[in-house]
């Protein structure tokens, strides 16, 4: 092998070029599709069958691999931004977004340290800042764009017990308060800490309340070093008594963190904002912008009322990081459980610069009225009934009479007949369907049809199949 051969794949020539053509021509194509189908998966053996194998000493070329990927691999995998995806939370990235997603990867790069990424990281901290503003923190209220809420919610609370123990607080376990209705990440962090979880009961209503909590505190509070109180959560949209929570501060010593993953962008629509008073007093809180902030996945924004508590918990220390970690610049890296990261933020940042926040606010109360109309419309049919009055942009709703079984039938028919992604949820034993709507292009009338197919004959699974 010559130098030349070893070079190739870097060196900027004809056959790079052609590669490059061929990449972003697809790209422009994707995002500007009008009639991109919903797509749904494929067995492996299916896979395996129709792609056949794609890697070998020397290459297929670019052509050939990308024709896999349009034609075998990509229609195999579901259209998330699709209107009638509605399971789960949603994506529906902004043009703007998905499409500067293309230039951060283009650009290599790199948002962990100040040094080497200044510009990025400055465009990412005034994100942040405008974030950290709306949700009512303080002017030095700072952090980090992570992979997800999973991982932000873990470095919040790693940060909490971090800033516990150097108050001088050494119980034999530590533990934290949430919800029962909390996010499994929370859980998950807990394990991963090896911390007790004290999960608190919710109302009838779903709300976890400062009464709650506070007997909890009264019981536990001498080892809880963090209460965790979710603003929109996944199942129900439901945001806790934030406010009641937040006044516990001035009676017990804990860490207030926000899960608001999905629902915290509904601080920016006027119709929900009121629901989300006492996150001003947060220590900290997360939301994804690749949730109801409409950009391309994955990023998380992880914001800490007072980030040295952030920084002294996370900062690694290595002989070949002390040139960043000694100098005090604003580094990502410091601030969460990572090093190395893209600056994930930079889709959201071009966005919001490109569109203004204006328009953010009104697609998020598009999403709050759509979701109200479509629950006024589940209660006037008899057979369909709602489990909870939507908070948010969450709709749950049941089927008179159908089983587990008839609910699983009909979302598989649904996405077999590319009609729309709704997988069932459950709530208290009882299997139910779940509108997530957050695309600014869901319509109430796609709404209705899926509506339709759940009373009609040709979709009434039990009656169809006569069981
Ligand atoms: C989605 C979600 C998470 C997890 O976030 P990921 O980005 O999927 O890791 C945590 N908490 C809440 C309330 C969520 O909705």
């Amino acid at each position: 092998m010559t130098a030349a051969d070893s070079a190739r794949m870097h060196e900027v020539s004809d056959e790079t070029a052609a590669i490059v053509d061929l990449v972003l021509e697809y790209s422009r194509n994707r995002l500007l599709a009008q009639d991109t189908p919903l797509d749904k998966p494929l067995p492996q053996a299916e896979l395996v069958r129709l792609a056949g194998r794609t890697i070998s000493e020397q290459g297929i070329g670019a052509r050939k691999a990308l024709g896999i990927f349009e034609h075998v691999l990509a229609p195999a995998c579901i259209s998330i931004d699709d209107p009638a995806y509605l399971s789960f939370i949603p994506a529906a990235p902004t043009k703007a977004a998905a499409a500067f997603d293309v230039v951060v990867s283009a650009s290599v790069l790199y948002g962990g340290s100040w040094l080497e990424g200044a510009g990025a990281v400055h465009a990412e901290n005034e994100v942040l800042r405008w974030l950290a503003a709306e949700f009512g923190l303080p002017e030095g209220a700072g952090g980090v764009f992570v992979q997800g809420g999973t991982l932000g919610n873990l470095s919040a609370l790693v940060a909490a017990r971090d800033a516990a123990r150097r108050r001088g607080r050494s119980p034999e376990r530590f533990a934290m308060v949430c919800s029962v209705e909390a996010h499994s990440s929370n859980i998950s962090a807990a394990k991963v800490m090896d911390v007790d979880v004290i999960a608190v009961p919710a109302g009838e209503d779903g709300i976890l309340r400062a009464d709650a909590v506070r007997a909890a505190l009264e019981e536990h509070g001498d080892r809880v070093f963090a209460v965790v109180a979710t603003a929109g959560s996944t199942n129900f949209g439901i945001v806790d008594d934030i406010a009641g929570i937040a006044a516990l501060k001035d009676e017990f010593e804990f860490w207030l963190h926000v899960d608001g993953a999905y629902g915290l962008a509904g601080m920016l629509s006027p119709l929900t904002r009121s629901l989300f008073a006492g996150v001003e007093r947060a220590d900290s809180l997360v939301v994804d912008p690749h949730k109801w902030l409409f950009a391309p996945f994955d990023a998380c924004a992880l914001i800490y009322r007072d980030p040295q508590l952030g920084r002294i918990a996370h900062t690694q220390h290595a002989e070949y990081l002390d040139t960043l970690t000694e100098t005090g610049d604003w580094s990502p890296s410091d601030f969460a459980i990572h090093l190395t990261r893209r600056p994930r933020g930079l889709p959201l940042w071009f966005s919001l610069a490109t569109y203004g926040a204006g328009v953010y606010r009104d697609a998020v109360s598009h999403s709050i009225e759509l979701a109200r109309r479509i629950a006024d419309e589940i209660e006037s049919r008899p057979e369909l009934s709602l489990v909870r009055q939507p908070m948010l942009s969450v709709v749950v709703f049941e089927r008179e009479g159908w089983t587990k079984e008839d609910y699983n039938r009909w979302s598989a028919q649904l996405l077999d007949e590319q009609i729309a992604f709704v997988t069932p949820s459950s709530h208290a034993g009882r299997t139910n369907a779940r509108f997530a709507i957050l695309n600014p292009r869901t319509t109430f009338e796609r709404l209705v049809e899926i509506l339709d197919t759940m009373t009609e004959r040709r979709a009434g699974p039990s009656r169809t199949e006569g069981r």
